[in-house]
């Protein structure tokens, strides 16, 4: 029988092995893979068992269920793999990112008076939150540039109660110094929050670099195959674990037994499609970097990536992630659209992290409700097109790219 807390396994085979499974009393029916548990309620056997049940735990000491908005077997083992992938104390996953976001935010103490600085750059729906739901209600929301070199020294200047940032910026692919983040963040006080989607726990594990709460879009990397939406945010305390589980249950954003299914399945093939993800993006990379019709290339893996050095001491080695972006020398509008319409393979989809290779136009999509001028400033031009590389084989993509880059 698998054991479900194995400290010394590598990530690789801790994604494969990670879910626990259950024997039935008599040892006769032993599936190697959970199934779905598809029930609400779960039975007792009598009221006082019940009763100790509303504890979450059984009187053995093992895990109770008694009401699936609650927790259920199924997203029960995706949250114990995902905390031992992060190196967590423990996980809680969510009904999809963005929840999972709002969750952290509440745990991490953003109430009425507090303060938050966070990045600029952050995945747009993010600073819609901020300014929406938290910034009404009395929370100061700063938005600075927290990629720059005195990041730090921003932080220990506002004094702020919770700092949030992402690992790899979107779309400009600017990397974040975690140490250097969760350090300043530590001195003043404040809970440090990172999302780490673009990066997932093979790249960079941000508890082990000083971060309080780690937070995914599941719906990228770790479902992997286009098909699920979900969220998780693993914490380096269980006080926040018991302080986030109460806000899953509280708001109804508990993840489902079913994409929880969903979820753990993927993640048994992160670490190979991650490796696939990365090893094809540098090549698209180098092929882009020497194509006539672009003008630019942003790729942390690029030696001439203004932090390259900071993402190879930060990733792991040699691997730089699946996302890239370009700017077309032709800088218009017109020719994003006519690029992103002669594609046969890539997909013209607002996501990533797919097996398919998937392409996005920041102006029409993530940075929309910018003005061209706001996106100016930001470095995001009317010729910047974002693509996650999928895990075809490589000289399809590229073909692909080669032939859409021409008149029709
Ligand atoms: N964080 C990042 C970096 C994202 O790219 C996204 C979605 O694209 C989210 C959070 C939100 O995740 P979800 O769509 O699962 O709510």
């Amino acid at each position: 029988m698998k054991h479900s807390n194995h400290s010394s396994w590598a990530l690789d085979t801790l994604l494969v092995h990670g879910e626990k499974v259950t024997t039935t009393a008599n040892n006769a029916v032993v599936p190697t893979t959970q199934p779905i548990y598809a029930s609400t309620t779960y039975l007792h056997t009598g009221a006082e068992a019940l009763d100790q049940a509303f504890t979450g735990r059984l009187s053995s000491g093992e895990q109770a269920y008694v009401y699936a908005r609650q927790g259920n077997p199924n997203a029960q083992t995706l949250e114990n793999t995902l905390a031992q992938a992060e190196k967590g104390a423990g996980a809680v996953v969510f009904a999809s990112g963005m929840a999972a976001i709002h969750a952290a935010l509440l745990t991490a103490g953003l109430a009425p008076g507090a303060k938050i600085l966070a990045a600029q750059d952050l995945y747009g729906p993010t600073i819609g939150l901020l300014r929406t739901i938290f910034k009404p209600i009395g929370v100061e929301v700063l938005l600075r540039d927290l990629c720059c070199p005195h990041a730090g020294q921003i932080i220990r200047e506002e004094q702020p109660d919770v700092v949030f940032v992402e690992t790899i910026s979107n779309p400009l692919t600017r990397v974040t110094d975690l140490l250097a983040i969760s350090s300043a963040a530590h001195d003043v006080g404040a809970v440090s929050i990172v999302d780490s989607t673009f990066t997932t726990p093979y790249l960079v594990q941000p508890i082990a670099h000083g971060f309080d709460l780690v937070v995914h879009s599941a719906t990228k990397y770790f479902g992997g195959h286009g098909d699920s939406t979900a969220g998780v945010v693993i914490s380096a305390s269980n006080a926040h674990v018991e302080q986030l589980r109460g806000y899953a249950t509280m708001l109804g954003a508990m993840l489902s037994p079913f994409e929880s299914f969903l979820i753990t399945r993927g993640l048994k093939t992160l670490a190979l499609r991650m490796e696939r993800h990365c090893t094809n993006a540098m090549q698209v990379a180098q092929f882009l970097q020497t194509h006539p019709a672009v003008e630019r290339v942003h790729y942390p893996g690029l030696p001439d990536h203004p932090q390259h050095e900071l993402a190879t001491q930060l990733l792991r080695p040699k691997r730089f992630g699946g996302l890239l972006t370009f700017e077309l020398k032709d800088q218009s509008r017109e020719a994003a659209y006519r690029f992103m319409n002669n594609l046969q393979l890539c997909l013209p989809a607002t996501t990533l992290g797919d097996v398919y290779s998937e392409v996005s136009y920041p102006p029409m999509s993530s940075h929309r409700n910018l003005t061209a001028a706001e996106r100016q400033n930001m470095g995001i031009t009317d010729g910047c097109i974002r693509l996650s590389v999928g895990i075809e084989d490589v000289a399809d993509i590229i073909d692909d790219l080669d032939q859409a880059f021409l008149p029709k």
